[in-house]
């Protein structure tokens, strides 16, 4: 009997692989620096390695490892397992990923836009649990966005669907790395954040900011909005509500386009807590309907950075079980 499933989430700068058995428990994980500039063939090795690797920590042979899952950032085709190319990582042009991790492990893979797969693992193991329909915002240096529709990723007919970060808050907003405007992703984002501070020294005479980041707007982070929030000063205090306030809005709109039970929001930002979830929460109610608002909980994630690698696990499971069941009834 095949008992174990294998996920792995290739990021620019950490390749992170796990394996699970198939109730769902994590056998063992494994995270290593991604050696990117190395190129693909060296990539893929480390892949193939690092599958081996967490399979030999969790005693699972390989010939019982139902299917691998790999997330990665794309572009890239889930249906076809190739590989366009990979922000961030040289070398990669159409790569036939899942094919060939297929041959050297000998098990099904399956590949997933790591936004997805997050997603996917929010809902199969994390926030989510439980639940049929939702969302998962997770705020980085962009804004990345997944969407389960009755237990189902939704795809879209090009694959490209749930791009939640690029929702309209704004017309003739500004720039966002898409290069669109008024994008979600450019205020709602961690340098959306940084953004909302800097821009708000414009009416703030004083800011414990200008202090942390030693007079260099340049350096500002994150991080250190959220330390100046902490000690209480308005400026960052404000800019936690502004980031919110757009957060709020544009989850408004997926309530009512989605009706969904959670909207899952993960990345650092959420260390924030109710500092932050507060206004989301209050914001998101007045922007949609009541009947959608009544029900949906705007919560934090439950995965933590583990969202993607487990979710790659998860998304390949449901595919083989779906492939399995395609086979069975043709
Ligand atoms: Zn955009």
């Amino acid at each position: 009997m095949n008992d174990f499933i294998i996920g792995i989430d290739l990021g620019g700068t950490n390749l992170k692989t796990a394996i699970l058995s198939r109730d769902k428990t994590l056998l063992a994980k494994d995270s290593r620096p991604t050696d990117a500039e190395s190129g693909p063939d060296a990539v893929i090795d480390a892949m193939e390695q690092a599958a081996r690797d967490v399979a030999a920590a969790a005693e699972a042979p390989l010939d019982r490892v139902i299917a691998v899952g790999v997330g990665a950032p794309g572009p890239l085709n889930w249906q076809s397992g190739i590989v366009y190319s990979l922000t961030n990582m040289p070398g990669w042009r159409d790569v036939p990923l899942a094919r060939i991790l297929a041959e050297r492990l000998g098990t099904p893979c399956f590949l997933e836009n790591d936004a997805n797969a997050a997603c996917y693992g929010e809902y199969w193991l994390g926030a989510g649990q439980g639940v049929d329909n939702m969302a998962v915002l997770t705020l980085g240096t962009g804004v990345g966005g997944g969407v389960v529709v009755f237990g189902k990723l939704l795809r879209g007919i090009d694959g490209t669907a749930a791009e939640l970060g690029h929702l309209k808050v704004l017309r003739n907003g500004r720039l966002c790395g898409c290069g669109a405007r008024g994008c979600l992703e450019a205020y709602a984002s961690v340098t959306g954040m940084v953004k909302t501070a800097i821009e708000g020294l414009e009416t703030h005479n004083t800011s414990r900011l200008v202090e942390l980041c030693d007079g260099d707007l340049e350096q500002l982070d994150g991080r250190m909005v959220f330390e100046a929030a902490q000690e209480g000063d308005a400026l960052a205090l404000w800019t936690f509500r502004e980031t919110a306030t757009w957060l709020g809005i544009g989850i408004g709109s997926i309530i009512n386009y989605q009706n969904p039970e959670k909207v899952v929001l993960c990345g650092g930002m959420i260390a924030a807590g109710e500092l932050l979830l507060d206004t989301v929460r209050e914001v998101a109610k007045a922007n949609c309907f009541p009947v959608p608002g009544a029900r949906c909980e705007i919560v934090p994630a439950g995965l933590g950075g583990d969202a993607g690698v487990i979710g790659a696990a998860g998304c390949a499971l449901d595919r083989c079980l779906e492939t399995e069941t395609r086979e069975r009834l043709a």
